[in-house]
């Protein structure tokens, strides 16, 4: 038998109640009580009883019903741990009758008692003795005609008249409530929610204070903030003779609260009610330090709260709800930031698909760049630059996208791609950029050559048709579906200079452009962590002096080609350094294979054979013998600066030319060179004698100084294990997690996409690894790495620059391993200051 204390509880302001065995809304409730709000009476079944109850093991019903008065009408509703895990509907207006409905219709009249029990009758019908739902939703004779009609089908379907007793009542009640928690369907719906299998349900017994009868009575919501804005907004419905959340369903006849010109209030009806609510509104904000919303009935003018639930609430809102609540003092700062999911965050800095807006979902691929895009359907970069100069939005739709796309995708407003994962060229630019993007749509038909896209569904898609790309959720959606702003407001960066005075390690941004570099400066980045040069050198006008280098036969046409690059490069880094004004920047020399440089099509071999003088078939021989089996594992990174030196001779010297420029101009600089593809220490040795040269000459040429500092990228699995001895060769080492997860798994970064969703649906990997570290395997390289890099080199600076710098729970495992700071994709890095003071708090 059930103990009646513990398992079956008034609730009082001492009653014991946890939300753990409870449930949230009857921890809730009692805060009410301890409030002093008026409360009708409430009992609480902890988890336990009604787990019992489930199984058949019933409390002694008419003790609990001696709880309350004796011709109260009760309702029951769910009160499981977390209210996002859901629950069986609430049933009111338990304890109807033959006999209450006679006693009821003196009181506040026949049609208003018939209302009451017809609609008791339907939900009982429905939610607790299962029949066919049919039959009574479609009962639309009112009052007692109604009720007639639903008492005898009522009978005609369950073979027996309509239960009187109001313990059997409540007890079917409670029966079917605890059964339908356990039910699979239930189970399995709020399991996809995070709830736990055992997972339980409290249930609240309230006693109904009627919004039905004499004087003013109804019911209604309220709460104090607009739930899209968070802005301060009184707002809620009334509805006068009614109950539950009929002032929501019947939103015709509802009243505004306020006075207002649009229509009749509550304000205007029962003016002294209204003021108490209000008052009441805020004692809970204030005392549940929550904006909560607040279910309420009036009867006979005088209040009684019902319920108080967290007001649901849009990214935005929440944000400026916590801001608010930390400046009235009402939490800590340092709450606040806890409050707000770093995650979250990142919906704020872009323009988003409005949260109730129609959805026509054409395709799905991984949601690679957050934001929404929308625009006309263009197949190639030449298109969409010519639909930027008309002026037009345009998607720019690809099979995959490579360098030469860079201007077609500047000229985009997002890209969809139907290969590569998150670290596919398209997503590291479309991220680098703010491009919303979703890649690796492999499930949608891309015919480029015919200029058609095909759904998932097979409607086919035409150039200049107008698509939306949801780079949040990866969604492809047809037409123009309504969009809401990008919020970087001052709540935004209130709660972000508090987040900055929590945390404890840096955060950079990834940057290879000046466009880059201002988002970084106008999210507070601590410096550049990475900027790709290769990046820059995949313009128009620098592409054919790049491939002239790379056609030189001997040194001294290389030396010509590189020296026309040497100024471009000079302004890139001086413009770098500007915008960055004394701030770190991280200069990675150049890293991709040279064939990336090179046409691949007939028509592109005929244009650069043109350029250069040179038959086609020379192009063509000298264009195959570059091509590399696997080029990702091939001449690349730090091993071209060995074997064709002169090209990070040229970009050192653009790097050390720029420092002295700028720190004319500004704030001394300091410039950080770093090496990619590591794999011994030899190589450092090497190229790091010929940038010490350039220096020199540097220094002698412009009779000024400067110094520089030296790191390496490790991003090869050797380069972590033999940290130990290529650190004390550099002055910091960063972790290049893209590669290296590519290569501790053997797993091509470009291809992964196409099959990385069947192996995270079947638990292959918890997670895609290019996306959150693989702490067990690359992690356990990188903190082998940081350890011996740290045991001969202790001053040494360590850092991550993999797309896992942005990631929060890579941010965690970073700061564990003693990294000084992360550097990521300019667009994440106010996600990566608000994880990073989640994990400091
Ligand atoms: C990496 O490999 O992690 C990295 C940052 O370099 P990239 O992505 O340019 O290869
Ligand atoms: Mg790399």
């Amino acid at each position: 038998a059930l103990s009646h204390d513990r398992d079956i509880t008034l609730i009082t302001p001492s009653a014991p109640m946890k939300a753990p065995t409870h449930g949230g809304r009857a921890k809730c409730l009692q805060r009410l009580v301890r409030l002093e709000l008026p409360v009708p009476r409430t009992v609480a079944l902890s988890f336990d009883a009604v787990h019992r109850i489930a199984s058949g093991d019933l409390p002694d019903m008419n003790g609990l019903l001696s709880s309350f008065d004796e011709d109260a009408l009760l309702c029951v509703r769910p009160s499981s741990e977390d209210p996002d895990w859901g629950g069986p509907s609430a049933i009111l207006n338990i304890g109807m009758n033959d006999a209450r409905y006679v006693a009821l219709s003196d009181e506040i009249g026949h049609e208003a008692a018939a209302a009451l029990y017809l609609r008791f009758v339907q939900a009982y019908a429905i939610h607790v003795a299962r029949l066919d739902p049919d039959q009574f939703d479609e009962i639309d004779e009112t009052g007692q005609a109604g009720l007639s009609a639903a008492l005898g089908a009522y009978e005609e379907e369950a073979e027996e008249p309509f239960p009187q007793d109001p313990a059997v009542q409540l007890c079917e009640v409670l029966r079917s409530m605890a059964r339908a928690w356990e039910g699979t369907t239930a189970r399995l719906l709020r399991q996809a929610k995070g709830a736990p299998v055992d997972a339980g349900l409290g249930l609240v017994v309230q006693e109904m204070a009627l919004g039905i009868g004499r004087g003013e009575c109804g019911s209604g919501v309220l709460h104090l903030v607009n739930t899209e804005t968070g802005q301060p907004q009184l707002t809620g419905r009334y509805l006068s003779q009614s109950q539950g959340r009929d002032a929501l369903r019947q939103r015709h006849r509802s009243l505004y609260l306020e006075r207002d010109p649009r229509g009749p209030s509550l304000q205007d009806k029962a003016p002294e009610a209204f003021e108490q609510l209000i008052e009441y509104a805020h004692l809970m904000r204030r005392r549940l330090r929550e904006e909560m919303q607040i279910e309420f009935t009036i009867r006979g003018g005088a209040v009684h709260i019902l319920d108080g639930v967290r007001v649901e609430r849009s990214s935005r809102a929440a944000l400026r709800i916590a801001v608010r609540m930390a400046e009235d003092g009402i939490i800590s700062e340092q709450e606040a930031v806890m409050r707000i999911e770093p995650r979250a965050i990142s919906e704020l800095l872009h323009r988003q698909v409005a949260p109730n807006a129609q959805r026509v979902v054409i395709g799905r691929g991984i949601a690679a760049s957050p934001g929404a895009a929308t625009g006309r359907i263009v197949f190639s970069s030449a298109e969409a630059q010519a639909s930027a100069a008309r002026g037009e939005a345009c998607i720019l739709v690809r099979r995959e996208t490579s360098p030469e796309d860079i201007r077609g995708m500047h000229a985009a407003v997002g890209v969809l791609t139907e290969r590569g994962g998150m670290t596919s060229h398209a997503a590291v630019i479309g991220r680098g950029l703010g491009l919303p993007c979703v890649v690796g749509a492999a499930r949608m038909n891309f015919e480029i050559h015919k200029k058609t896209l095909v759904g998932e569904r097979g409607r086919v898609f035409r150039e200049g048709d107008v698509i939306t790309l949801d780079g949040t959720s990866g969604a492809v959606l047809e037409g123009s579906p309504e969009t809401v702003e990008a919020a970087l407001d001052d709540a935004f960066q209130t709660l972000m200079g508090w987040a900055d005075a929590a945390r404890d390690i840096d955060i950079r941004a990834n940057a290879d452009t000046p466009a880059d570099a201002n988002t970084a400066r106008r999210f507070s980045a601590q410096g550049i962590g990475l900027c790709r040069t290769e990046h820059m050198f995949f313009d128009a006008e620098r592409i054919t002096p790049m491939r002239e280098m790379i056609f030189a036969d001997t040194p001294e046409d290389r030396q010509a080609a590189l020296a026309v690059l040497l100024p471009m490069q000079r302004a890139d880094f001086t413009e770098l350094f500007r915008i960055m004004e004394g701030l770190p920047v991280c200069i990675r020399l150049f890293d991709p294979p040279l064939h990336e440089f090179l046409p691949q099509d007939r028509a592109g071999l005929r244009d650069l054979a043109e350029a250069l003088d040179l038959p086609v078939s020379d192009v063509t021989r000298r264009v195959e013998s570059l091509a590399e089996y696997n080029p990702m594992l091939g001449l690349r990174g730090v091993r071209l600066g060995i074997t064709v030196p002169e090209i990070y001779d040229m970009q050192a010297r653009a790097i050390f030319e720029a420092t002295l420029d700028a720190s004319r101009e500004g704030a001394p600089v300091v410039p950080e060179i770093m090496l990619p593809l590591v794999s011994a220490r030899r190589e450092v040795e090497l190229v790091r004698t010929r940038i010490d040269a350039v220096a020199a000459a540097v220094r002698a040429e412009r009779g000024r100084s400067f110094t520089y500092r030296l790191g390496v990228m490790a991003e090869t699995p050797r380069a972590c294990l033999r940290a130990d001895e290529i650190a004390p060769h550099c002055q910091f080492l960063s972790f290049g997690t893209n590669d290296l997860t590519q290569m501790t798994y053997g797993l091509s970064r470009d291809d992964a996409g196409r099959f990385m969703s069947d192996y995270v649906q079947q638990g292959v990997f918890s997670e895609d690894p290019f996306h959150v570290l693989d702490v067990d395997g690359v992690g356990e390289l990188v903190a082998t790495g940081a350890h011996r890099a740290r045991a001969t080199t202790p001053g040494i600076t360590l850092s991550i620059c993999g797309e896992h710098g942005g990631n929060p729970e890579s941010i965690a495992f970073c700061r564990d391993v003693g990294m000084d700071y992360v550097s990521c994709s300019p667009f994440r890095v106010p996600v990566a200051r608000l994880a990073a003071a989640h994990i400091a708090l």
